[in-house]
């Protein structure tokens, strides 16, 4: 809420309206007064002062009054401060025109002092009620792009796993379930990787938790790195193993970009002391595909490639075994 009493700029050449208008004023003293007796300097005392209601002439030798009027509107910082007209005709056509060019107010000299109050006070409020209507949509709309810049960070947040920083499961389960359905709508293939790091029980044993978690980033990384596609979808499952989403491509492609990852993971030629298949961290790779028809779950895709992973392992680890629907 703006604590603001009216602030009136009185803009006359003659210093006897000035004197004319404090003294009718005098019963009013909520009314802070500031007098112009320039009207070429008017627009940069209003915007140095910062007025709630400006009072003036009609008429000054200077310049003309109503040039002033949209002087005023022309000027941001003053543009919307009402303008009341002081003038010493009452003739209509001079006041239509007036408020054609943007007045808020005419008064013809000298007006009773009680009407003249009135009409300040009323000008000043409404413009305060503007001022406060403005600051309260500015930090409204502050507060809105505030709160979409959080949410959005949430939603990041929310769907990234805090240790490889790729997705997480949560996100792997929402985007399996878009793609699934994607898939059966537009009858497409859809292949899924499931990946697991050999021996990683020993290789934390060997050289640490710790280790273990960088080793970790480093295989979710180079995973990440080998995709082509930006349909295609990288996530942690959980603990040691990773997901891959591969929207619209076949089981053959499936296999070759599992060999492919097996090979990078494999290059980054990460010591594996303790592994029995390599003398370098290895990952087996299931690999499953289907052509979504109604008949088939999500979940049986899930399933046959980890079958698939288990073949793998089963077969002697650091390999990509492909599974039929
Ligand atoms: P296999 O070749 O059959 O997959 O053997 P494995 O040792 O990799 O499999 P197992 O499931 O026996 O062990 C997985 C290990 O992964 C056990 C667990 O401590 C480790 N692990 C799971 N999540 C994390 C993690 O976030 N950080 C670290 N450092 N280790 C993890
Ligand atoms: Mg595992
Ligand atoms: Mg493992």
């Amino acid at each position: 809420m703006i604590d603001m009493h009216p602030i009136l700029l009185l803009v006359d050449e003659q210093q006897l309206v000035h004197k004319g208008v404090r003294k009718m004023l005098a019963d009013a003293p909520d009314i802070e007064i500031h007098s112009c007796l320039e009207g070429l300097k008017a627009v940069a005392t209003a915007e140095h002062l910062g007025p709630t209601v400006i009072l003036q002439d009609i008429n000054m030798p200077d310049i003309n009054g109503l040039e002033l009027l949209a002087e005023y509107r022309s000027h941001p910082a003053i543009a919307e401060v009402p303008v009341i007209m002081l003038s010493g005709t009452s003739n209509v056509e001079v006041k239509a025109d007036a408020f054609q060019r943007g007045a808020d107010d005419y008064i013809v000299k000298m007006p009773h002092p009680i009407e003249l109050i009135a009409r300040i006070r009323h000008h000043s409020r409404a413009y305060v009620d503007h001022l406060e209507r403005e600051a309260a949509l500015k930090a409204l709309q502050q507060e809105k792009t505030k709160l979409a810049a959080a949410n959005l960070e949430l939603e990041r947040l929310s769907s990234q796993d805090g240790l490889t920083g790729i997705a997480n499961r949560r996100y792997f389960d929402m985007a399996f379930d878009r793609e699934w359905r994607r898939a059966m709508r537009e009858t497409e293939p859809l292949s899924l990787i499931m990946c697991d790091v050999d021996f990683f029980k020993q290789y934390n044993d060997s050289y640490g938790h710790q280790a273990g978690d960088e080793c970790l980033k480093l295989v979710a990384s180079s995973l990440a790195e080998a995709m082509h596609r930006p349909t295609d979808l990288v996530a942690r499952y959980g603990g040691e193993e990773f997901v891959i989403v591969l929207p619209g491509t076949h089981a053959r492609g499936a296999i070759k970009i599992a060999e492919h990852i097996r090979q990078t993971v494999l290059d980054l030629q990460l010591p594996h002391e303790s592994s029995t298949v390599h003398d370098c961290v290895t990952i087996s790779l299931g690999a499953a595909t289907v052509a979504p028809m109604v008949k088939h779950h999500a979940n049986e895709l899930l399933l046959s490639a980890d079958k698939a992973l288990y073949s793998a392992k089963e077969a002697g680890r650091n390999q990509v075994i492909c599974s039929g629907m």
